[in-house]
C-alpha cells in the first residue's frame, strides 16, 4: 500500500515523472469508484485500499490540499472557487492535475480512484492513457443509496483535519465529541457539505458524472454496489460483487509504490 513518499507524490505531484515505465506486480487491484456526493466513496475507498492494498487517489483531497498554500496557482483558486460553490473543477484543471500524477496510475499496488473522472471527457482521458500505459482497469465500482439519506449522511458527516477520516454525528460518532479517534485531530465539518451547497454538488453528479455509468457498462466495467448498512458491511458487500478476496500478500520488506518511480 501506499507509503508516506507515495501519498506525497499523489498529494503534491512531486516528482511524478511522466514516463513510459511500468513495473507490474502479481496482483494489483485497479478501480475507479463512482456515486453521488454523500455516498461514502471516500470512506470505501480508505476501507478497500486497506483490504486490497491498491493506493487510494482522490482528487479531492489533491485540491483540497493545494488550497492551503499560501501562494496558490491561478489553477488552485479556480478550482478552490469552484469547490465552495459545489461546481465541478474545469476538466482542463483537473487532468493537468492528473498529467502530473501519472506516475500513480503505474504503482505496482494498484489504485483506486476516488472522484476521478467525473465527466466523460476525463473518462475519455483515462481510457486513453491507461490504454497508452497498458494498464487495464478491474473495474468500476457505483456506489448506489436513496436520495434522503445522501442528505442525511452529508448534513451530519464530519472529517478529520489532520488525517481525514470521516465520522457521523449519530451512525460513526467519535469517542469524544468533536475530536478524531485516529490522530486526536479537529473534526470539521467540510465546507461543501453544507446544504445550498449540496444541493449544486448532486445536480453536478446528476449532469456530468451519471452518464459514466453507461460509458462503463458499454465496456462491460461497471459493478453496482448498495451502499446501504454499515461501512464494513459496504466493503464486504463490494468485495463479494468484485468477486475478490482482500490481497493482503504484500510483502513487508518492499514498497510497491516505489516500483512506479
Ligand atoms: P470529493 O472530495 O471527491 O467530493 O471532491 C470535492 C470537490 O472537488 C468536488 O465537489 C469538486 O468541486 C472537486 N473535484 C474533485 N475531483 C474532481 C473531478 N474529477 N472533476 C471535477 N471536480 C472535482
Amino acid at each position: 500500500m501506499c507509503d508516506i513518499h507515495s501519498r506525497v507524490a499523489w498529494i503534491c505531484g512531486e516528482g511524478a515523472v511522466d514516463e513510459p515505465e511500468h513495473v507490474s506486480r502479481a496482483l494489483p487491484s485497479r478501480y475507479v469508484l463512482l456515486g453521488a456526493p454523500g455516498v461514502g466513496k471516500g470512506t470505501q475507498a480508505k476501507l478497500l485500499s486497506e483490504s486490497l492494498g491498491a493506493c487510494h487517489l482522490s482528487t479531492g483531497d489533491v485540491f483540497r490540499a493545494a488550497a492551503t498554500s499560501p501562494t496558490p496557482t491561478a489553477a488552485v483558486a479556480a478550482a478552490q472557487a469552484a469547490m465552495q460553490r459545489g461546481d465541478l473543477v474545469t476538466d482542463e484543471i483537473v487532468i493537468d492535475t492528473m498529467v502530473e500524477r501519472c506516475r500513480c496510475l503505474r504503482c505496482g499496488a494498484g489504485f483506486l480512484l476516488d472522484g476521478f473522472p467525473r465527466s466523460l471527457s476525463q473518462a475519455k482521458w483515462l481510457d486513453e492513457r491507461l490504454d497508452q500505459l497498458g494498464i487495464p482497469l478491474d473495474g468500476v465500482i457505483s456506489y448506489e443509496l436513496p436520495i434522503e439519506e445522501i442528505v442525511s449522511r452529508l448534513s451530519g458527516r464530519r472529517t478529520c483535519a489532520d488525517c481525514k477520516s470521516v465520522y457521523h454525528v449519530d451512525s460513526r460518532p467519535p469517542a469524544r465529541a468533536d475530536v478524531c479517534d485516529d490522530c486526536g485531530g479537529q473534526l470539521v465539518q467540510r465546507s461543501d457539505d453544507r446544504p445550498e451547497v449540496v444541493r449544486i454538488r448532486m445536480d453536478a453528479y446528476r449532469q456530468t458524472t451519471e452518464p459514466l455509468k453507461q460509458h462503463y457498462q458499454q465496456q462491460g466495467l461497471l459493478v453496482t454496489v448498495a451502499a446501504t448498512g454499515s461501512p464494513e458491511e459496504i466493503r464486504d458487500r463490494t468485495l463479494q460483487a468484485l468477486g475478490v478476496g482482500p490481497r493482503l500478500e504484500v510483502c513487508d520488506h518492499c514498497d510497491p509504490c516505489a516500483q512506479a518511480s
